[in-house]
């Protein structure tokens, strides 16, 4: 596919092992080393008790629609060709939050609290992106 126009995450020092981990196939949190908050998006402190050191943590890629909203009018020129879509925040089960597209389902079915689990599309060598999809055979 053709991502010319696709605005993209730029990895920094800081983000990079959250980008590697979802090439991976995997959601990758950090987590503080001295009072266990996972936080999303990485930064150079814990936001809970300004503790700088962390261990990444796998989450489990399930989680529920927190919010969400259907897009008919496209944020770039690169979605126009999506139109309409759907964008969520994700509540993970490990309590994170953090947002994608509701991916491979009609928009009528998306309900806040739904069960999603994250796919991931892989957009080129560097990124792929967390997407997510309607999961229905776990219980709500
Ligand atoms: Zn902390």
């Amino acid at each position: 596919m053709d991502t010319t126009n696709r605005p993209l995450p730029s990895p920094t020092d800081i983000t990079e092992p959250f980008w590697r981990a979802a090439r991976e196939g995997r959601i990758d949190m950090q987590c503080c080393k001295h009072c266990g908050t996972l936080q999303f998006y990485p930064r150079e402190i814990c936001t809970q008790c300004m503790n700088d050191t962390f261990d990444w943590k796998t989450c489990s890629g399930l989680g529920r629609i927190y919010t969400y909203t259907i897009n008919h009018r496209a944020a770039n020129a690169y979605m126009r060709g999506r139109t309409p879509y759907a964008v969520a925040v994700v509540e993970l089960d490990e309590g994170v939050r953090l947002m994608g597209n509701i991916v491979d389902t009609t928009l009528d079915a998306i309900t806040i609290g739904a069960r999603v689990q994250a796919v991931f599309e892989t957009v080129n060598d560097e990124i792929t992106l967390i997407q997510y999809k309607l999961i229905t055979d776990l219980p709500n």
